[in-house]
């Protein structure tokens, strides 16, 4: 059996043992129906995000086409603010960096980010010999059940309460029940250690403005404020399809991502632009006061740029994660994200083609993909996943 067979074979298994696991189902169908509610209703009370969704597209295809200078301007911007800035070609460079930063031996807390799955960054660092913890909630749980994340947004979508019981239960060495608030509790209590020992935060970031060099990082559940403000330093790794002109225009990236991500108002928005400091003692800035005394921004190409060279997939890097085209994905919502590939659904097919193995390893993914088109309807960006999907397996076919 060919390399391609054996992997579409075991890729098939994969997916058919998916779509008859219990979990799986029982979870899923749970997170589809207030997934769809919430947003429904976020939009309905919020109806100007519609009209700004489209405005942001254009924000994104000028800032793609234009990606080159930006990303110039906010390296510069991001040094002026006393921060460090790096450029990293492949996921081996960030590592690499990441490594220079921390040096041996470290405690390494890290909110979610999928491009840290993309590079296997936990896995990459622990080999490092440091100690590292996701404090991500739903990452939290994959972390225990050596599990990946089958959804962008809520990684442990397909994991429901009953079996987070389990394995919190055997972890903490005490009985959690399945109660959603005992289970979150016992997370807490667990990780408020972590923040304020731990050498290192790492986090990912929403979107970044070129003029001023600040990331701005979305969240609901206040771990990425304790991972990006307490530890001594704090080194973000982002794509470099997120850098847009300005501050104003990633405001609105980040109100038209949070939206279609359900949520009326998210519990946070992080605005970082540089390393704490003080000048309250006669005037002097010091850096490091209570915040971190080093900021870290490492953008990662890993095939991006090929992509944004590509007229006829450079849509693909519009795309916002937040999650709603999977939720609409018929496909998904038997198998959860069980693709076995770091991005997931139609759009996570484009995704693994430039920066996760390529076109051969995107196949099985490319031909699951049903180009209903249920996905571009829900899709902020209006990314066309289905006519991508036709011209990459054709590519496929070809090669
Ligand atoms: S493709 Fe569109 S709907 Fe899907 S995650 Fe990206 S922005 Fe959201």
């Amino acid at each position: 059996m060919s390399e391609l067979n054996k992997e579409i074979s075991d890729y098939t298994k994969n997916l058919n043992k998916a779509s008859k696991d219990e979990n799986i189902n029982r979870a899923v169908t749970r997170a589809v129906k207030s997934f769809r509610t919430n947003v429904a209703s976020t939009l309905a009370r919020f109806p100007h995000t519609v009209a700004l969704a489209a405005e942001v597209r254009e924000i994104k295809a000028s800032a793609v086409k234009n990606n080159k200078e930006l990303l110039e301007k906010a390296m510069a911007s991001i040094e002026r603010n006393h921060g460090s800035a790096y450029f990293a070609k492949d996921g081996d460079e960030a590592i690499k960096i990441v490594d220079q930063i921390i040096g041996k031996d470290k405690v390494v807390i890290k909110g979610k980010s999928m491009l840290g799955e993309e590079i296997q960054l936990r896995h990459r660092l622990e080999e490092l010999g440091n100690e590292v913890w996701e404090t991500d909630l739903g990452e939290f749980i994959l972390q225990l059940k050596n599990d990946r994340p089958m959804h962008i947004l809520s990684p442990a979508v397909h994991v429901p309460r009953e079996q987070i019981a389990e394995i919190f239960s055997n972890f903490f060495q005490k009985e959690v029940p399945p109660d959603i608030p005992a289970e979150v509790a016992a997370v807490r209590e667990f990780l408020r250690d972590k923040y304020f020992k731990a050498d290192v935060g790492i986090s990912g970031s929403n979107v970044v403005a070129a003029d001023t060099g600040q990331i701005v990082i979305i969240e609901n559940e206040g771990n990425v404020r304790l991972v990006t403000g307490t530890p001594p330093v704090h080194i973000v790794i982002v794509g470099i399809e997120k850098v847009v002109p300005s501050f104003q225009d990633a405001m609105k990236v980040a109100e038209v991502n949070w939206r279609y991500a359900q949520y009326d108002a998210p519990s946070y928005v992080n605005v970082i632009s540089g390393p704490s400091k003080t000048g309250d003692i006669e005037k002097v800035i010091t850096y490091g006061a209570h915040g971190p005394k080093e900021f870290h921004v490492i953008f990662l190409d890993n095939g991006r740029s090929e992509m944004i060279n590509n007229l006829d997939y450079n849509q693909a890097l519009f795309c916002l994660r937040c999650g709603g085209c999977m939720y609409e994905c018929p496909v998904f919502q038997v198998t959860a994200g069980h693709y076995g590939r770091t991005y997931l659904s139609g759009i996570g097919s484009i995704w693994t083609a430039f920066v996760d193995g390529g076109p051969d390893v995107a196949a099985p993914m490319l031909y699951t993909c049903l180009r209903c088109g249920r996905c571009v309807e829900q899709c902020p960006m209006k990314i066309d996943v289905p006519k991508m999907v036709g011209e990459l397996r054709s590519k496929v076919v070809e090669d």
